[in-house]
């Protein structure tokens, strides 16, 4: 555990009380939970210090429930309505730090993420011209798919009835994958990622073992599968591929996920051989 949480093992922490957790909660989870709410949590904190500093609010000498009140009646704040979700952040952040006991299960992060955080940050980078030059939302939108993630995200969460954690976990993967695309990197022009990707694939087309597809989020057909057997006394029965990965971009899907394209992508049947 203490590995998996790298970084953070500066803070103090406690193992969740598994007994009482679900078993999917993993290390990876944690380490994932934590990440989320530091890195957002340490954003917000230096994004309201620069801003309230611009609106003439001085922290020396305003107490909290002063500071509290300015933000609320600052209409120029672009936060100003969202005060109640980045203290929710805060007292994630905090619990983690000073008790390290407290974690919210999955859907209720997928709740907090997809109808709070992300449509504040859409309105923060689309609205404030002093961040545009240097964060590009455009990164997370896929135009193969025709689909803004951060806001297919929101549109997700906004119905509990209609929630999929699956659809979700997809998503989110899609955004971790765009990301970390290469071929968004201006250093694409000296390492020809793409080729270097295209190269790995040709090594095993061709070959029955391998299933590949074109990638949703590089659009590079460097989606790769790797088909498995199981076998019944000494005979094989089926074959499946369980889990596929892009050479490119390190997009990952798991069969857990199921069909894509079932929850209205216009993408392939992966898990159909
Ligand atoms: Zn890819």
């Amino acid at each position: 555990m203490k590995n998996d949480i790298g970084f953070f093992e500066k803070f103090k922490f406690t193992e969740p009380d598994i007994d009482t957790m679900p078993l999917d909660y993993n290390s990876q989870y944690i380490k994932n939970y934590i990440n989320t709410i530091f890195h957002l949590h340490h954003f917000f904190e230096l994004y309201m210090k620069f801003t309230l500093e611009e609106l003439g609010i001085n922290f020396k000498n305003d107490n909290m429930p002063q500071i509290r009140k300015k933000i609320k009646i600052n209409s120029n704040a672009r936060f100003s309505s969202s005060i109640d979700d980045i203290e929710k952040l805060n007292n994630l952040r905090n619990n983690l730090v000073h008790n390290g006991k407290d974690f919210l299960r999955y859907e209720s992060l997928d709740m907090l993420m997809g109808r709070k955080i992300l449509p504040l940050l859409i309105s923060i980078f689309s609205e404030d011209k002093r961040l545009n030059n240097n964060i590009r939302l455009s990164k997370f939108n896929q135009s193969s798919l025709n689909l803004n993630i951060f806001k297919e995200i929101a549109k997700e969460t906004k119905n509990n009835r209609n929630y999929s954690p699956r659809k979700v976990a997809f998503l989110k993967e899609m955004a971790r994958a765009s990301y970390q695309n290469p071929l968004n990197s201006p250093w694409n022009k000296f390492y020809n990622y793409d080729k270097q990707a295209l190269l790995k694939v040709k090594e095993i087309k061709g070959d029955h073992s391998y299933k590949i597809y074109i990638c949703p989020v590089c659009d590079l057909e460097s989606l790769v599968g790797s088909k498995e057997q199981d076998f019944e006394e000494g005979e094989y029965h089926i074959t499946y591929i369980s889990e596929m990965k892009c050479y490119c971009c390190s997009f990952e899907l798991t069969s857990h996920i199921s069909e894509p394209q079932k929850m209205g992508y216009n993408v392939p049947l992966y898990w159909d051989i």
